[in-house]
């Protein structure tokens, strides 16, 4: 089943924890739910694909990489991709 709805707490949690995600550091049950959003979730799987090209382009990203005020545009700007 992928007809869950998606909803912005989702994808908020999404963005707290994608650098674990691309990490594998997520517990079974985390990395389950956040695949399953993924399914239905066009601007998160986005915005996955662009944290792997960063990631890609600057060798690493780890969460202290992540400043606040970065994390916020990252999820306006996936906010905007949702809503198109
Ligand atoms: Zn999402």
């Amino acid at each position: 089943m992928a007809t869950a709805p998606v909803d912005d707490l989702a994808c908020q949690e999404l963005v707290e924890i994608v650098t674990n995600y691309l990490e594998g550091a997520l517990s079974d049950a985390e990395r389950a739910r956040f695949d399953a959003h993924l399914e239905v979730c066009e601007g998160c799987r986005r915005y996955l694909d662009q944290m792997r090209t960063t990631i890609r382009v600057v060798g690493s990203l780890t969460e202290e990489d992540l400043d606040p005020g970065a994390k916020d545009q990252l999820l306006q700007l996936f906010r905007a991709w949702n809503r198109t």
